[in-house]
């Protein structure tokens, strides 16, 4: 070993240079979940299934544009969401992390690019200038992508048509545009520099872990028996996070991604052994473990986990109640009492109406109005129907005009009825009707 080898080695606390992990088990299968949530990545802002338009103040879920004001069907969306991420934590650990998020596929993805640009460097330039060559098919690449994930993800939040315009436009100048920019520049040097490191040093999912899990989460645990260890430090050099699981499986680092669990077996195979490193829940020991019902093996191990099963179905019940009993066009009536009533030359008895109609759905529509239990009563709209452009809010103050009827009393029940285009039924809003006392 020269000088700068030992230098290095030292510089890494003596651990051995590391190892791309085998493309065996656990990685074969992480790699199709990885492949299954990029295509998810993909199709939901593209298809209004999950994104939320912060110009237009627009929440799409599962088809639907909910507005900022629609707070039922946000409050259990929001829930649901939060309380599938902690699910997640305590049944099955940091798999999320390791199996699903885009930060880990990405930062795979990136070192694969990266070893794929050396290969195709050593084999098409000489020894001298293969390695710029190498960075520069890989930064090239990764460029690319970077352009690609940063229109992607800014998806999420500005509506995809816009973004790219301004794509195609080059536009620096603009909020939309600058943004853009810096998410692209944000993204490369993640893909480039930051990869695996954010994991365990800026996001909060790996803290709050530690704070979920208990006693039955699944965690990767190494169980050495019979001292059978060779020391070979392959699960070290394989994993992404620069950890050795030897030292305990409550590392705040591990994302129980099993790559460690390859290498032991990979390597204790060859010598006629079973490898020392598993999945298990929580710490039960893999020998001791009995032959358990299928619904332990998913992890529906105590009634803790049952009852969160039970308030994620709360929430989901609450949210498809929400988005089946919500109307695309919004309809708002009130009595303005600034004035109680007043009295026209003809005769007539004026209320006013505070009327707000909003069209929340995605198409033109019209809303028709009209009044029961006030005998000749109309509204005094410009128009009615009325017209509402898609995203449209009308909001204005209308007289509620009828002469005085023989039953009339100071203080009438009466009923609005709003009816938009397409609806089976109308929407019925109970205002009174105040009229001046009888003359004595
Ligand atoms: S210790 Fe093993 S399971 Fe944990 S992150 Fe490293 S390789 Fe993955
Ligand atoms: S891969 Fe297995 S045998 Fe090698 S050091 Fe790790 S635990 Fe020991």
């Amino acid at each position: 070993m020269n000088t700068q080898q030992a230098q290095i080695q030292r510089l890494r606390g003596d651990r051995k240079p590391p190892l791309s992990p085998a493309d065996t088990q656990h990685r074969r299968t992480r790699k199709r979940f990885h492949l299954v949530f990029f295509l998810i990545f993909l199709v939901l802002p593209f298809s209004n299934l999950m994104r939320f338009d912060i110009p237009r103040q627009r929440f799409y879920l599962a088809g639907f544009e909910l507005w900022i004001s629609e707070f039922a069907i946000l409050f259990f969306a929001i829930m649901f969401l939060m309380f599938l991420v902690v699910a997640s934590a305590i049944f099955y650990g940091r798999i999320y992390c390791s199996y699903a998020c885009p930060q880990m596929i990405f930062s795979e993805w990136s070192q694969a690019v990266e070893a794929w640009g050396r290969k195709t460097a050593q084999k098409l330039f000489s020894k001298g200038s293969a390695s710029v060559a190498a960075k520069a098919i890989s930064y090239a690449v990764l460029a690319t992508a970077s352009v690609f994930l940063a229109f992607v993800f800014t998806s999420y939040f500005v509506e995809p048509r816009d973004l790219l315009q301004r794509l195609l436009h080059l536009d620096l100048v603009t909020v939309g545009g600058i943004t853009g920019a810096t998410v692209t520049l944000l993204t490369f040097l993640d893909l480039t520099l930051v990869r695996q490191k954010f994991c365990t040093t800026i996001c909060p999912y790996g803290y709050l872990q530690g704070m979920l899990q208990d006693r039955h989460t699944l965690l990767v645990r190494y169980e050495d028996p019979e001292t059978a260890c060779i020391d070979c430090e392959k699960c070290v050099r394989v994993c992404e996070m620069g950890i050795d699981i030897r030292k305990g499986p409550f590392q705040i680092e591990c994302v129980h991604c099993g790559d460690c669990v390859d290498a032991c077996e990979d390597v204790l195979r060859r010598v006629g052994h079973l490898g020392l490193i598993h999945y298990t829940w929580g710490e039960a020991s893999v020998a001791e473990k009995p032959r358990e019902s299928w619904l332990h093996r998913i992890g529906l191990r105590d009634a803790k986990r049952w009852v969160i099963l039970l308030i994620m179905l709360f929430y989901l019940i609450g949210l498809a109640t929400a988005l089946s009993l919500r109307r695309p066009v919004l309809v708002y009536l009130a009595s303005d009492r600034s004035t109680l009533y007043s009295v026209q030359p003809d005769g007539r008895v004026v209320n006013r109406v505070r009327v707000k109609l909003a069209n929340r759905s995605p198409h033109a529509t019209t809303v028709r109005l009209w009044v029961e239990g006030l005998p000749g009563g109309e509204l005094a709209l410009p128009n009615n129907p009325v017209s509402l452009a898609v995203g449209e809010v009308l909001e204005q103050t209308v007289d509620l005009r009828a002469f005085p009827w023989e039953v009339a009393q100071e203080v009438n029940q009466i009923r609005v009825l709003a009816q938009a285009q397409g609806d089976r039924k109308p929407e019925v809003t109970e205002l009174t009707f105040l009229m001046p006392p009888p003359r004595k």
